[in-house]
């Protein structure tokens, strides 16, 4: 299997993959797009446009018009995008707006019958996908999902752990559980895999732990939620920071000998 690292990074260090959890208004998604440019970190802009909402009543993303923020947003910044696909239509509609990376989200890979329909859509596509781990923790359905698309003859997959959902009190929104990924990463050596601190933290202030250990365990890259004005954000307010905090988190991490 082909690494994605090179199809991702602009610069040596790990791929980052930033933007905020829903495009909202074009002026945010731009606004958000050339501060992360701004801080020569960002590799990608991610956007959801279609947001898989846990309560009915949530806001549940702009639909198909973001994708023309996001190409605007492209051709404004050079940033490469990214957005999440839950069924064919989502595929059909970000393909024909040149979308560069399709990510799967942990309520989608936890389906099978969903991921092969995209697989299906996939076929003899250029294009890169990430697949984030199922919601709950079940390598297999994760490992099943990457074979899936791999089947289809995708050349660029990667993984996104974005932790484990759980029942009960936790410091963590999705704890991590590190030792799935981890065998992940056995499973499948030449996987791209990505970490999102944001989903498995919930909130701030443990981001840049989270990012650190990710990093320590050799992981290939981050993603990490961020918007101009987080607190005002129309879905997970409590975890996005701003691009300028998203550089300064970012200086923090220290690159050394991998744990593993
Ligand atoms: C997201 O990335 O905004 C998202 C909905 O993530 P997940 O699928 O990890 O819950
Ligand atoms: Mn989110």
């Amino acid at each position: 299997m082909k690494s994605i690292n090179n199809e991702l990074s602009v610069h040596s260090g790990p791929i980052l993959i930033s933007g905020p959890c829903s495009a909202e208004t074009e002026e945010q998604l731009i606004t958000t797009s050339i501060q992360l440019a701004e801080t020569k970190k960002a590799d990608v802009l991610r956007a959801g446009i279609w947001k898989p909402r846990t309560k009915p009543g949530s806001f549940e993303g702009v639909g198909a018009e973001g994708l023309k923020w996001l190409a605007e947003a492209k051709k404004e910044t050079g940033l490469k995008t990214a957005v999440e696909v839950a069924n064919v239509k989502h595929v059909y509609s970000a393909l024909k707006h040149n979308v560069d990376i399709l990510w799967l989200g942990a309520r989608t890979t936890v389906n099978p019958f969903a991921v092969q329909e995209i697989a299906d859509a996939l076929e003899g596509v250029d294009i890169t996908v990430l697949l984030k781990n199922p919601v709950n923790p079940d390598i297999d359905l994760w490992e099943g999902g990457i074979e899936r698309i791999l089947k289809a003859g995708v050349k660029n997959v990667g993984a996104i752990h974005r932790g484990f959902s759980k029942y009960g009190e936790s410091n963590f929104r999705n704890p991590p559980q590190w030792q799935i990924p981890i065998e992940l990463k056995q499973r499948f050596p030449e996987l791209t895999l990505i970490c999102d601190p944001s989903h498995i933290c919930g909130k701030r202030d443990t981001l840049l732990e989270i990012s650190q250990e990710a990093i320590d365990l050799n992981f290939d890259g981050l993603m990490i939620e961020s918007h101009i004005t987080p607190d005002k954000a129309w879905s997970d307010a409590k975890q996005q920071i701003t691009p300028f905090e998203l550089k300064k988190l970012i200086e923090q991490i220290v690159i050394r000998e991998s744990k593993l």
